[in-house]
């Protein structure tokens, strides 16, 4: 008896990743403030109004095994915000898995979006910290 076995060659799958720039304004006429909130899979991803994403652990979490802050408090107490477990790393070749333990979320990212995410997030935040943002008086 002939039996035809059809492998089925296994795609990864990966959530896709994108972030975007909110900005609030500031009562004293100074520059507006600014937030970068992360979108997973078309859902914004924040941890409450007060976060920060920190781009520098948003980076080492890219590659490096283990628990990262990548969201943070603006003051740097990170409970402040709501925010007690930190992302997990595990990078699995050319994808990482993100155990997003504050957001009960667990995502599969290419590693080159996350760069590519990150790299336009750097530099729009130097554009926006080069504009004269004070109004005439
Ligand atoms: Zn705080």
């Amino acid at each position: 008896m002939f039996e035809f076995i059809h492998k089925k060659k296994e795609q990864p799958t990966y959530s896709s990743v994108s972030l975007q720039i909110r900005s609030y304004a500031t009562s004293n006429r100074e520059s507006p403030e600014w937030q970068l909130e992360l979108i997973v899979d078309g859902q914004t991803l924040s941890v409450d109004e007060f976060d920060h994403l920190d781009l520098d652990c948003f980076e080492a979490a890219i590659d490096t095994p283990g628990r990262h802050l990548v969201w943070n408090c603006s003051c740097g107490t990170p409970a402040c915000a709501g925010i007690y477990e930190a992302v997990k790393s595990t990078p699995q070749g050319e994808l990482v898995r993100w155990e997003l333990l504050d957001h009960q979320r667990d995502h599969r990212f290419r590693r080159a979006d996350l760069r590519t995410v990150l790299r336009r997030a750097r530099l729009s935040m130097q554009k926006l910290s080069e504009i004269d943002w004070k109004l005439p008086t």
